[in-house]
């Protein structure tokens, strides 16, 4: 069976499962991309505005429309702004794993990524006293060994990765590509559905451009909701507090919000709920090999 397998059935007879995510890179994506970005206090107060406005805004928003949503937080972010994060967790949202430097996991040894995973888990349960169960990829570059780590440290969901409608249970496979028995479930993301390629302008950290207006961004968003309201889907928004608290775009994500739980047809929940309400259905399993040899000739 394919990953455009049928829908599983949903609360309330829904159609779709939907979700508003939030990544609190704060200072961390623009070090991680380039540190020389340190020396500049305009950038850094660019990327800090999530944190001291945008985190505060959106959980005023999410009360007003009762929605649980998650949060996805670097240790670097949780150790520069410890009570944003215990906000984030005495408001009832879910607070999950986003690497402790945000530094892309494909660039690391394994032992790296180890230490990454554990030192995140270890700085997030000290402020909120639970172990995160789920993760997203800095930059969403998930490694090919991460789901095996992940999955031995006891990590509920993955939500990195862009090839299904639907949430599926990934296997993880052991360095020799061998199944290692255990597993993920992970819930897929796409570009299309992420305030970054919108609104992210940073000289020295994104060659973006135009920042697009709310009204064009909700579009896009609008538009792919729509397309699964009719094929059914999981519908996972990715927004940035140093992007998306801002005012302007911030009253249209009040707004979306607002639509979105009106809607009959589509469940709302954070992303623990939909990995463990997908975690007690008969979800099939797939794993993904390395891509290593395609077997091109070497050019002599
Ligand atoms: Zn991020």
């Amino acid at each position: 069976m394919t990953r455009a397998e049928a829908m599983l059935p949903l609360p309330g007879g829904a159609r779709v499962a939907a979700s508003f995510s939030f990544d609190v890179d704060g200072e961390s994506a623009a070090l991680a991309a380039d540190e020389n970005l340190g020396a500049s206090m305009s950038a850094m107060s660019h990327q800090a505005y999530g944190p001291l406005v945008g985190v505060t805004r959106i959980l005023q928003i999410l009360e007003s429309h009762g929605m649980k949503s998650t949060f996805f937080v670097p240790g670097y972010t949780a150790v520069r702004y410890p009570n944003v994060v215990r906000d984030i967790a005495a408001a009832g949202h879910e607070v999950a794993h986003h690497g402790y430097h945000h530094v892309m996991p494909t660039g690391l040894s394994v032992e790296k990524q180890i230490e990454q995973i554990e030192r995140g888990c270890d700085t997030l349960e000290a402020l909120t006293g639970e172990r995160p169960v789920g993760y997203r990829a800095p930059m969403w570059d998930l490694s090919w060994q991460m789901p095996l780590l992940l999955a031995e440290r006891g990590f509920l969901y993955d939500s990195s990765l862009m090839d299904a409608d639907v949430p599926y249970r990934l296997g993880a496979l052991n360095e020799d590509g061998s199944e290692s028995g255990h597993s993920l479930i992970e819930i897929p993301i796409q570009w299309a559905l992420d305030d970054w390629e919108q609104y992210c302008f940073v000289p020295g950290l994104t060659e973006l451009g135009p920042i697009q207006t709310p009204r064009n961004a909700v579009e896009l968003w609008r538009s792919e909701l729509d397309g699964m309201r009719r094929f059914g889907g999981c519908w996972v928004l990715t927004n940035h507090p140093f992007l998306s608290g801002r005012p302007g775009r911030a009253a249209a994500l009040d707004a979306l919000i607002g639509e979105v739980n009106a809607m009959p047809d589509v469940w709302t929940a954070c992303l623990s709920e939909i990995a463990t309400h997908y975690s007690t259905l008969e979800v099939t399993s797939h794993s993904v090999a390395p891509i290593r040899d395609r077997g091109v000739p070497e050019s002599d």
